[in-house]
């Protein structure tokens, strides 16, 4: 079982995508965890994505994510941080994969939705960036919900 970090960026937020995004996730079998919306100072952000501190496109992306609330969550899973992966497509909309959330809803390669754990090391980072222990359901009570 893996656990990985998702976040439904403020671009979706702002577009009332936040339950297409989580319905998709949970459709294909995935366990909701945790969950809970935030407002990231950009700090905040630049800490998240410090392994992009170096690119160019790390102000602007740091900017963006501290520009709205977030919903953060953490979701449950044989395979979870692959299978989340493939749901969200690749990060530039105009190469996602049909069918991917980013195909379907990304406006730009910035402004692309969704975020997810990349690796197990990304996720051990991320998930407690955001959630203390108590605020993840503990593994007793988090099984793998049917696929629908
Ligand atoms: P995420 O980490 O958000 O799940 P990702 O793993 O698909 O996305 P990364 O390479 O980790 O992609 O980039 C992190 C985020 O930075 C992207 O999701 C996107 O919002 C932004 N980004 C990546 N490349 C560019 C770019 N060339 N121009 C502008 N923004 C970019
Ligand atoms: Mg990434």
């Amino acid at each position: 079982m893996e656990q990985t970090l998702v976040i439904v960026k403020p671009d979706a937020v702002a577009r009332g995508l936040i339950g297409e995004v989580i319905r998709r996730f949970e459709a294909e079998g995935l366990t909701v965890c945790g969950l809970k919306m935030v407002r990231l100072a950009h700090t905040e952000a630049e800490g998240f994505y410090q392994v992009h501190r170096a690119r160019p496109f790390f102000d602007s992306l740091t900017r963006f994510m501290a520009s709205g609330p977030c919903v953060a969550m953490v979701l449950k899973g044989e395979g979870a941080i692959g299978r989340v992966r493939t749901l969200m497509g690749a990060t530039d909309p105009l190469q996602a994969a049909e069918g991917t959330l980013r195909r379907n809803f990304a406006t730009s390669i910035e402004k692309n939705v969704v975020h997810g754990s990349d690796s197990t090391t990304s996720a051990a980072f991320e998930i407690p960036y955001f959630f203390n222990q108590l605020e993840i359901r503990q593994p007793a009570e988090c099984g793998e919900t049917p696929a629908m």
